[in-house]
Formats: C-alpha cells, structure tokens, sequence
C-alpha cells in the first residue's frame, strides 16, 4: 500500500486503507440486516462509482433480497456538476417495493435527490440511502440518510470504486487529493 500516488496529472495521498473501509461496510450490513429483517428489499446499485462498495456489501447481507443496478449523472474533474441526467437501466417494476440505493458518496446530496424523485414518481413502498462515505460540510439538502459508512471532511477522493476522470476506481484503498 503506497502513502502517494499519482492518478493523471494529480498526486493523492493514503486516506483511508481497505482494513477501516471493510469495517465500515459490515457495521452497514449489520445494521441494513436488522432494519429488514423479514422483508425482500430491491438494492439499486449507482453505477459506476458503487460498484466497488456494493460487491463487498453484498457478501455481508444475509436477506433474501434482489440487486439491480442503475446508472445516473457522471461526474468530471473535481467539482460536482450540478446537471444530473436522468435514471437509467431499472427494467424491473418497483411499485410497491422497499428499495436500498445503494451509493459509493454523498456530497451535495443533489444526485442522490434526483435519484429519490424519480424513484417517488414509480410508486415505490420505500426508499433507503445506504452510501459508504458522505460529506455532511458539502450537503445541501433536507432528507435523511439512513446508513452511512463513513462521515468524510469536504475533499476530492479517488479509489475504491470512485474515479478522477474515470481513472484511478480499481485501487483497493481510498486516497485524497494532495493540494
Ligand atoms: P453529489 O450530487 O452528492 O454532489 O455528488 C455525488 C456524486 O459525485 C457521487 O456519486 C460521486 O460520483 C461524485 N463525487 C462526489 N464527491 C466525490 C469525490 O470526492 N471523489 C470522486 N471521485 N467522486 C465524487
Ligand atoms: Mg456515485
């Protein structure tokens, strides 16, 4: 595991290491396991930045549940666009169902709030947020965020499933921008 690495033209350094990531992620699946006990939750998986997160979440989730995966707004260089494109890839029909997003950060929040109206508008049982990092001095909106893996300060982060300009999503552990 290197302290500095260099991702494009940017240098970043260790931030947060797989062994702190893996145990946020069982503290998640614990508690997601006990919150729904009994019922048969849909998880929808934020491409491409989750992917990460949600294979090894999923290992820790003993419900009998399904798992699909949807794609949203993209996100370039190192400032959250503020255009969010719309919800796309869910085939199934979700009225009625209790549905986890699952999501690899909340920043602004203003992603994540795309995703919930569109989601709202097909009739749904129940939306949960399940992000393993979330930047409370970047959010700007109201609705609550029910597990969170990590509470992060307000910097630009790169690995573990998340990307500097599309590189940089396959390092195991998760680093931050040097300055
Ligand atoms: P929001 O709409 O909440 O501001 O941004 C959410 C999306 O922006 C996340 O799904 C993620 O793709 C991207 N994002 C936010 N902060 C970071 C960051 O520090 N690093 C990377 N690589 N992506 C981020
Ligand atoms: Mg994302």
């Amino acid at each position: 595991m290197k302290n500095i690495i260099k991702v494009r033209d940017k240098e970043f350094s260790l931030f947060i290491s797989f062994e702190e990531i893996d145990t946020a992620i069982t503290k998640v699946a614990n508690e997601i396991n006990n919150d729904l006990k009994g019922q048969t939750p849909l998880f929808l998986v934020i491409l491409n930045g989750a992917f990460m997160f949600a294979a090894d979440l999923f290992k820790k989730i003993d419900l009998d549940c399904e798992i699909s995966f949807v794609k949203l707004a993209s996100y370039t260089g190192t400032q959250t666009s503020s255009i969010v494109k719309e919800l796309l890839g869910l085939s199934e029909d979700i009225k009625g169902r209790t549905i986890i997003i699952v999501e690899d950060i909340v920043d602004t929040g203003i992603t994540m709030e795309s995703m919930i109206k569109q989601l709202k508008e097909k009739e749904v049982k129940e939306i949960r947020i399940a992000t393993l990092l979330f930047k409370p001095d970047a959010f700007i909106k109201k609705y609550n965020i029910d597990y969170v893996g990590m509470k992060i300060p307000n910097d630009f982060i790169v690995g573990y499933g998340l990307d500097y300009n599309g590189h940089g999503r396959n390092l195991k552990d998760i680093y931050k921008i040097i300055e």
